[in-house]
């Protein structure tokens, strides 16, 4: 007999947990066994008793247990050691063209409750969850042992926390941490600002789109919609770009995005605009302003299931005016990091708004969260962030 307490499942609820999922719903909860706290280690089985796996507890969460494993072994320094350094492996392919990347991608990296960035020699660790932050000791050791970090920053501030009854915290774990992390990435130098930074200090998820926009912006007047720190202004003006406007409704963010354009010796191509998007759209319309690429990277508008109204309007009110401001031939890469929109549906309103302009688009490219941020077939929540290229033709 193991020590472990037990989680005998409902008849049936084993179904989404054999088909790949590792969340157990409370509903789906029949009896625990065993002395039991939040946070610790549980072995869950069927209500016929097969075991399906490891997991952690929290009462508090609506998830009551994340399963970590389907097997019966320790869930120690050793586990995290091993299943960091493979998911380590595996980020390989991108090593060539950056060093900054996500280590850990929770669920995806079968490691429920942690993510891991790493921007060169420092990492950023954010625990989800009160079952990983048990092992916080265990994970900021093998980050040590496997990569000897200069700093380990912990921006464990996610909303998220507070399902688990958490506290939101940022603190220094390991060594120094400068305010500025900078990094290399397709040959620009990015700075990210782990401490105060929205996510860990940089949107890693839109490398791919990054070298894209530099790819065709040879020449053009780029709109950048949704600037933060200038990532995609950078590259489209590194990528020749006549013209640049950022626009980022906090000035912050316009200041980094100032400072990541001084970086990459392009700070006169930019002008940068501190502003509500949603506003400056309608007046660049009103003026008759017309650019060859627009980035449209919105924040995640739908925050919950309850919310989708609302975010449909704003989706397809910044497509549409974007869509209105291309040159022919020009192009609209738009993106929707909410991972409550499916990719249907962001599609359907990408065709709502060329519909309403009485526009023709080709549909050159369709791109998903490159291979640090993994989703994992058979838990479709991994899927958030979805992106589009279009170009505008007459015909
Ligand atoms: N494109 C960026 C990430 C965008 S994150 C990158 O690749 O790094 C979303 C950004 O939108 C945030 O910086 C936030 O400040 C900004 N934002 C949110 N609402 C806005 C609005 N109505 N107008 C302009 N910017 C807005």
């Amino acid at each position: 007999m193991s020590s472990f307490a037990r989680v005998i499942l409902k008849r049936g609820a084993e179904k989404r947990i054999l088909a790949g999922h590792v969340w157990i719903f409370e509903s789906l909860l029949l009896k625990t066994k065993g002395p039991l706290k939040d946070g610790d280690i549980v072995e869950v089985e069927s209500y016929r008793g097969d075991f399906l796996g490891r997991g952690y507890f929290n009462h508090h969460s609506n998830i009551v247990v994340r399963l970590l494993t389907r097997k019966r072994e320790p869930i120690d320094f050793e586990f995290f050691k091993n299943r960091i350094h493979r998911a380590f492996q595996r980020r390989h392919p991108l090593l060539q063209a950056t060093n900054a990347y996500r280590v850990i991608f929770s669920e995806a990296d079968f490691l429920p409750g942690l993510i891991i960035d790493r921007y060169g020699d420092i990492f950023v660790l954010q625990i989800l969850t009160l079952g990983i932050e048990r092992f916080r000791n265990e994970i900021v050791d093998v980050l040590v042992q496997l990569f000897q970090p200069a700093g380990i920053f912990e921006r464990s501030d996610a909303r998220q926390r507070t399902f688990e009854g958490l506290p939101l915290l940022k603190q220094d774990v390991w060594g120094s941490v400068p305010e500025r992390v900078e990094f290399l990435e397709n040959g620009l130098t990015f700075f990210a600002d782990v401490r105060e930074g929205q996510k860990t200090g940089f949107f890693l998820d839109q490398r791919d789109n990054r070298l894209l926009v530099r790819q065709i912006s040879a020449r053009a007047r780029v709109l950048d919609c949704f600037s933060y720190s200038g990532g995609f202004s950078v590259s489209a003006a590194k990528g020749g770009a006549r013209e640049v406007i950022a626009v980022d409704i906090s000035e912050t963010a316009i200041e980094q995005a100032r400072e990541n354009a001084r970086r990459n010796h392009v700070a006169d191509k930019i002008t940068f605009r501190p502003e509500n998007v949603f506003d400056l759209l309608k007046h660049f319309d009103k003026e008759g302003e017309k650019f060859d690429v627009i980035i449209l990277d919105p924040p995640a508008f739908v925050r919950s299931k309850k919310a989708i109204e609302g975010a449909l309007r704003g989706y397809k009110e910044i497509n549409l005016r974007a869509m209105r401001l291309l040159n022919p031939n020009g192009y609209l890469l738009t993106s929707s990091c909410s991972h409550n929109l499916s990719e249907n549906q962001f599609h359907h309103v990408l065709f709502q708004a060329a519909a309403d302009v009485h526009r023709s688009f080709q549909v050159l490219q369709k791109i998903m969260q490159p291979l640090d941020h993994p989703i994992l077939l058979t838990i479709p929540e991994t899927y958030y962030l979805k992106s589009v290229l279009l170009q505008y033709l007459e015909f």
